[in-house]
This record gives C-alpha cells, structure tokens and sequence, in this order.
C-alpha cells in the first residue's frame, strides 16, 4: 500500500494542529536551521512541554536517548523499544511483544496512555498516513526526518528494580555525520542529547573504532564545558575560567582526532576532517559559549533575576557530569554463541569493552578513554547481530518474520537490559528531575548551544 512520506516531513516545525495531533509520533525537540538561518540550534518548547505535561505529577523522569552515524538502525532499534514500551511487557522473557502491534513493524505503535480506538491488532491502521507516524522513521530509501533531536510523543510509565515508578522519554537524533551537517551542530546534538539522557545509547556499527571514541571526548568535552560554566553561573564562580578551562580541553580533544593516523580514513566510518578543523570548531564554540555566557549574565543582572539553573548547596564539581554511556555495536560478530542466555553475552561485551578502554600506554589514546571515562558515570556495552539481508533491503516493509531469528532473540534480551536494570531516573548533580527540572535545564543547555 501508498504509504505518504509527506506527511512526516511537513507535520513538525509548523506546530500546526492536525486531525492526528493525539496521535502517537515523534516530536521535534531541538531543530537546526540550515546555512541560511546560520544553522541555529533551537528548542521546540511547544513539543517538550506537549510531552512533559503527560508525566504523572511530581514523577521522576528516565531519559533514552540513541546517538551515532547515519543510517546505522538507530531509529529501526527505536522503534522496537517503543513496541517493546507499549506491550507493557515485563518479567516474562516472551518475545511476543514484538508482534502484539501486528506482524509489521509499519503497523507502528499503540498510544501508550490510552490505546488506540478499535484496538485490533495491526488491522486498524488502514487509514492513510497514520502508520508511518507511528514510530521513528527508519525505512531505507524515505526522505530522512529533519536534522536535530526528536523525542516521542508519548512517556511511558515503567518501574526500576528499585521499584520507583518513572515516565520514560524516548529520544531520536537525526542527522549526524551524514555530509550535510556541520561538525560543529553534530558536536552540539551530542551534547545536548547526553545532557538530558539518563542513558545515551552510542550506536556504532561492527565495532568500537578509535575515531568513536575520539569523537565521544570531544562532544563529552563540549557538553562539560556547557555544564560548568552554568556551575560558574549559578555559584557565582569565574565563568569564563571555567570555560577556558573546559575549552581547552575540548581543543585538545579535536587536536588528536587528527593526530591520529588510525582515525579517518580507510576506517570505513565518517570521522572528523583533520585535526586543524575540529579544533577551529571547538576554539570557535568556546568563544560562542563565552559571549552567550556574559550575554547571559548581563541579562540577569539587570533583572535581579537567577540563572536559569540552580546549582545545589553541594556542589561535587561535576567530575563526571554524565549519567549512562552505553555502547551499542551493530552488526556484531563475535558472540561465541548468540544463543547464550543474556548475562554470559553481556560478559563477553564487558570483556570487549574493557579491552577497548584499556590503557594502551600510549599517551593520545590514553588521553581519549581518561577523558571519557571521567565524563560519565557508567560505561556499559552490548552487541546485536546483523538483522539479515532482507531488513538491508530497499523494499523491506518492516515484515518482522523476514527479521533473523538471532537478531530478535538478542533484541528480546536488549530490551529487558535498557529498560530493566539500566533503568534509572535522570539525575543531575545528585538529584532525581521531575518533569519541570527537566523542562528547565533543557531550555538551558539548549540556550547554551544557540547561536
Ligand atoms: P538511522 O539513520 O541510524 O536512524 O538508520 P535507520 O534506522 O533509518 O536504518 C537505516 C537502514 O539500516 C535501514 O534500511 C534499516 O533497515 C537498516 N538497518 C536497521 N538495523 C540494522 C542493523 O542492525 N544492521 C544493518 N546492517 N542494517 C540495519
Ligand atoms: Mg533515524
């Protein structure tokens, strides 16, 4: 059947109320402009609030968030979370809520909070262009969403192991080293993304290449930097010190990501073009950050007002100002057998993981994994296998039986790990944010990544 791509691409940005305004579907939450509108960074308050207002009073939220290259299943694995999200599937280890939303994945997703009239399964989204709304855009071939960061539309409700109850926000990025997009707003939707996720899922494809992980330093390093100089903002503390001090930092990020001859080229991944270019991005961003900083200041001063983010009374200088990293490798092919009961699988990545960060004695590359491993809390890996030829395939209609019976089984276990016992509320300087504080501080790191 005609599927209309139309409507994926036109239903955002103009904020425009439409007959599916209800419906399910990703919104946009940060847009960038294009070289016309100087390719500004922008929040789409109307959307985040749209989302926000759906979260229970006074919950705590849990945000998942996938990051990485273009076109490598970021958003085809997102769109199983949202099937998984949506059966409310718990403890069993049943993988029937991969098709309880139809066979397809086109079928889309079932409104989390009040499910969608009619209710059949799958037979109800005959109705024109209400399926391919549904999930994240993912088909091979379609006109790709708009640039930035998307969010969907609906929290879901879930429990941690702990058992406290938390909305779960799915976030989508779009756009990132696909050739249009500037390094510099591909360093700013990292960032921002990891801002505001509780666990960033870094999607990478086949393995952990140096260049990933270079490229992780330097966005960790832009996103600290954002984070301290609201720390100086808020405490009163030499903002620009601690931006020149972060801006540093981040330029010697960009400075190995050319100075090392096994990044780039013949890698087979996108990487950063030349170490002059990525530190002229990260000198030119920390002016930026700089004067939007004393912009900022000014501004307060004169209202009497506060920064817009309040620093708590203990304050442990953000050593690491980042929650979850976890690294997701696609197209995996080294389980010694996927048939392996999930913890024995998440051993061999744990395995592989500690290989890739270990210090190799070598000071670039030990400088790399320090900087990252000081920027996030907890650093975790997971390996999915290739989905099989037909899900590569130009006309693969999301038909879940054409799907390798491996990969399914793999995912079945990923999802349970993500929203089982990674699951945690987003925290931020030791505390837990509820809807509005995380309202706040996304409004505020945006603001600090605008032009
Ligand atoms: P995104 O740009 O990262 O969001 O990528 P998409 O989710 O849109 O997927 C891009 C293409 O890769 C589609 O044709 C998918 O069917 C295909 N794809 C999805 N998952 C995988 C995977 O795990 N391995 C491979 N090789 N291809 C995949
Ligand atoms: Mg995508």
């Amino acid at each position: 059947r005609v599927v209309s791509t139309r409507a994926q691409t036109a239903f955002e940005a103009s904020g425009e109320p439409r007959a599916a305004e209800r419906e399910s579907r990703p919104l946009q939450l940060v847009s960038t402009g294009d070289a016309e509108n100087d390719y500004s960074f922008k929040l789409c308050e109307e959307n985040l609030d749209r989302v926000l207002s759906k979260v229970p009073d006074g919950m705590e939220v849990s945000v998942v968030s996938v990051v990485g290259a273009f076109r490598t299943g970021k958003s085809f694995l997102l769109s199983f979370f949202l099937r998984y999200l949506n059966s409310g599937s718990d403890d069993d280890a049943s993988e029937a809520w991969m098709t309880a939303d139809g066979p397809s994945l086109r079928e889309g997703n079932r409104n989390s909070v009040k499910p969608a009239a009619g209710g059949a399964q799958g037979v109800q989204e005959e109705e024109g262009e209400g399926s391919s709304l549904r999930s994240f855009e993912w088909r091979g071939g379609v006109e790709r969403m708009t640039t930035g960061i998307w969010m969907w539309s609906e929290p879901f409700v879930r429990r941690t192991e702990g058992g406290k109850e938390v909305a779960v926000l799915v976030v989508d990025t779009q756009g990132m080293f696909d050739n249009e997009t500037s390094m510099g707003l591909t360093a700013c939707i990292f960032a921002v993304s990891t801002l505001l996720s509780s666990c960033q899922i870094y999607n990478v494809e086949k393995r952990i290449q140096e260049d990933h992980l270079q490229q992780l330093a330097l966005f960790s390093e832009y996103g600290r930097m954002a984070l301290n100089k609201e720390y100086a903002l808020a405490t009163g503390a030499d903002a620009d010190a601690e931006v020149e001090a972060a801006a540093a930092a981040a330029a010697a990020a960009a400075d190995r990501t050319g100075g090392d001859p096994a990044a780039g080229e013949g890698t087979g991944s996108p990487s950063l073009k030349g170490g002059a270019t990525a530190v002229s991005t990260a000198v030119g961003f920390a002016a930026k950050a700089k004067a939007n900083a004393e912009a900022r200041r000014a501004a307060a001063a004169g209202e009497g007002g506060e920064a817009a983010v309040a620093a708590p009374a203990s304050q442990d200088r953000m050593e690491r100002p980042f929650q979850r990293l976890e690294f997701l490798v696609r197209d995996w092919q080294n389980y010694e057998d996927e048939d392996l009961p999930g913890p024995k699988l998440q051993d061999e990545m744990i395995d592989y993981l500690a290989e890739v960060i270990e210090d190799k004695g070598i000071k670039d590359l030990r400088d790399t994994r320090e900087q990252i491993t000081s920027c996030f809390e907890k650093i975790s890996c997971f390996g999915l296998t290739h989905p099989g030829f037909d899900v590569v395939k130009k006309t693969f209609s999301g038909d879940i039986s054409k799907i390798q019976p491996s990969f399914l089984r793999l995912l079945n276990t990923y999802v349970r790990h993500i929203f089982g016992e990674l699951l945690e509320p987003k925290r931020i300087n030791g505390r837990f944010l509820t809807a509005p504080e995380l309202r706040n501080y996304a409004s505020a790191y945006v603001e600090l990544f605008h032009n």
